[in-house]
């Protein structure tokens, strides 16, 4: 089973694409974490991202590309794949649509207000990338990562400015993606502004009827 988790900023893909990856024995790919760990890694494809990333852009096509098929052959993703944070753009569902088989479109929808409230308090583990929120989810020692016990940082793309770059992207380029969902039948749209637990319940009601 192949699952798009999709929203703006802030909109808990991240959180929700690990706990249904579990459930479902999924690889949880974020395309953004991947991308982090290229560039902490050092690696030709990080060095290229890096500047992109800092100011919010997209990366280009080509190294989203090689990165979904680079996780589709892995043993981890044999039953399936949660995309998290990708396609982002027109040209990557074009890819995608001809490599992948989607079984479900998910959106979690959330204002532009609570988005960016949500990101401003965003906090993430610089060693595993997990992350944490000041006011919804918190760490068990506050500033702490649970896992790795390292310090939690604000990612350098989690200020105001590349905030809007990315907020301005997710409108134009994501979203209309929608529309292409909804001619395969398999986009559903999901209240992001609920609870974890909540939105939790509501995804795992739509995978059941697959
Ligand atoms: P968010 O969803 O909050 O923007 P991510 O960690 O998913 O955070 O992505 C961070 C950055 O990584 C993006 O702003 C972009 O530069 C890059 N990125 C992630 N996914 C993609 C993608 N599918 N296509 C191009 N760039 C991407």
């Amino acid at each position: 089973m192949n699952i798009i988790l999709f929203g703006p900023q802030g909109s808990g893909k991240g959180t929700q694409a690990e706990t249904i990856a579990k459930d479902y024995g999924l690889y949880h790919l974020s395309m953004g974490e991947e991308l982090r760990k290229e560039i902490k890694a050092k690696t030709p494809i990080g060095k290229k991202v890096e500047s992109i990333m800092a100011k919010g852009e997209l990366v280009p096509v080509e190294i989203t590309s090689q990165i979904a098929i680079k996780i589709s052959k892995l043993k981890e993703s044999k039953k399936g794949i949660v995309f998290d944070g990708y396609p982002r753009s027109p040209e990557q569902w074009a890819f995608m649509n001809k490599n992948f088989k989607i079984d479900a479109a998910i959106e979690l929808d959330l204002s532009e207000k609570e988005s960016v409230n949500r990101i401003a308090s965003r906090r993430t583990c610089p060693k595993c990338g997990k992350n944490y929120n000041l006011i919804y989810l918190k760490p068990k020692v506050a500033g702490i990562c649970d896992v790795d016990k390292e310090k939690l940082i604000q990612r350098n793309d989690d200020k105001p400015k590349e905030i809007k770059k990315r907020l301005e992207i997710y409108h134009s380029q994501t979203e209309p993606l929608k529309k292409e969902y909804q001619k395969l039948k398999i986009l559903s749209i999901i209240d992001g502004e609920q609870s974890i637990e909540k939105v939790h319940t509501d995804i795992a009601k739509i995978l059941k009827k697959k």
